[in-house]
């Protein structure tokens, strides 16, 4: 374990921008805080990179309590959202600041320094550009040169606040594939924010989901994804379809008709949830079963939107988009994985 968020509570000006958030930061992982804006992401990072201090709660550095260490002493490695080079600083220079302003007792010689410099630019395939200025890169660029330079200091954790989050689609997705591979190859620690739920799940060994200053769930990507942990998950990640059900004689029912879905737990009012594409079709209607109210084609599958119990609740599932049942006016079906939360 290499970072320890200890039942961390943070207040501005009163407003609780974090409950009570523990979290453990693994060495070597690339873990992604993934939330909506305002969910409080940022501030959990500059909590862990020693630019706020937490109104209750600890962080720790491997055993050590690190709450009283400034940023430097942590050892902090930092690129945001609007890359913050220096202008009037070669690319070069750029990379090179955060150990030419080192104390002298720590600071490589000129000659090493170039030469890590030339390195990192060569890692984040810029080799060429160094004698550039910030002015003459695209945005893309400008970003790869903010990772080398918070690489340059050797950082025991690298954080990242929405690295990408300026640039268009296309840059976006080749800047997430290529970060991927930097950190296969350089293995730092790393905490990657991001609202974009598609950049989590590509790019994280795990992914910490929050909402309202609270995390809801930590996992891997497929874990997160397949087994949502809340309501606020399963909808937040992902594309779901939900139902007012209500758990009846050990199975679910919706509007007293029972689904042919097993579950145990309190009988009362409840919310199934599903992935629309994890559907099956089924011959009868004692399943789920609605009359086509759209069906439109998304890529290479055909979203289709069903009204059930008149016309008192929409779903959505996926088909193939050449799928026969399409011409159906009526859908049977029956999700393959479910989850069922207490209607709140
Ligand atoms: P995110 O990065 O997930 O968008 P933030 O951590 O920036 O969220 O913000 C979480 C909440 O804390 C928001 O409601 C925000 O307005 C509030 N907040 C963040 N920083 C400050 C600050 N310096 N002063 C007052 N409120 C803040
Ligand atoms: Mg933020």
């Amino acid at each position: 374990m290499e970072v320890r968020v200890e039942n961390v509570r943070k207040e501005f000006d009163r407003f609780p921008a974090l409950h009570d958030v523990s979290l453990d930061i693994r060495s070597g992982e690339l873990i992604a805080l993934l939330g909506p804006s305002g969910s409080g992401k940022t501030t959990l990072l500059r909590l862990i990179a020693g630019l706020e201090r937490p109104t209750a709660g600890r962080i720790l550095f491997g055993e050590e309590d690190a709450s009283d260490k400034s940023v430097q002493e942590r050892n902090i490695g930092f690129v945001f959202q609007h890359y913050a080079l220096f202008r009037h600083m070669s690319i070069l220079e750029n990379v090179a600041f955060g150990l030419k302003v080192r104390p002298r007792a720590t600071r490589p010689p000129m000659g090493e320094i170039r030469r890590r410099a030339m390195e990192l630019l060569d890692l984040v395939q810029l080799s060429g550009l160094e004698k550039r200025y910030p002015s003459q890169l695209s945005g893309g660029q400008r970003q790869r040169v903010a990772l080398a330079r918070a690489l340059a200091i050797e950082p025991r954790v690298l954080l990242l606040d929405e690295p990408f989050g300026a640039l268009d689609a296309q840059v976006r997705r080749e800047l997430r594939k290529w970060l991927r591979e930097i950190h296969d190859r350089t293995g730092h620690t790393t905490v990657f924010v991001t609202h974009d739920q598609e950049e989590a799940l590509e790019l994280a060994d795990r992914l910490c989901v929050m909402s309202q200053g609270r995390i809801e769930q930590v996992g891997t990507p497929d874990s997160v994804y397949d087994t949502p942990a809340s309501p606020f998950v399963f909808g937040f990640i992902g594309e779901s379809s939900q139902l007012p059900v209500s758990l009846e004689n050990g199975g679910v029912s919706l509007a007293g008709r029972p689904l042919g879905l097993a579950a145990t737990g309190a009988p009362g009012a409840q919310r199934l949830f599903f992935r629309p594409h994890d559907v099956e079709l089924v011959d009868d209607d004692a399943a789920l079963s609605g009359t086509v109210a759209t069906s439109r084609r998304v890529g290479g599958t055909r979203r289709v939107e069903l009204e059930l119990g008149g016309s008192e609740h929409r779903v959505e599932i996926d088909l193939p988009f050449d799928h026969p049942a399409v011409e159906r006016s009526r859908i049977a079906f029956r999700p393959r994985r479910w989850a069922l939360f207490p209607t709140a």
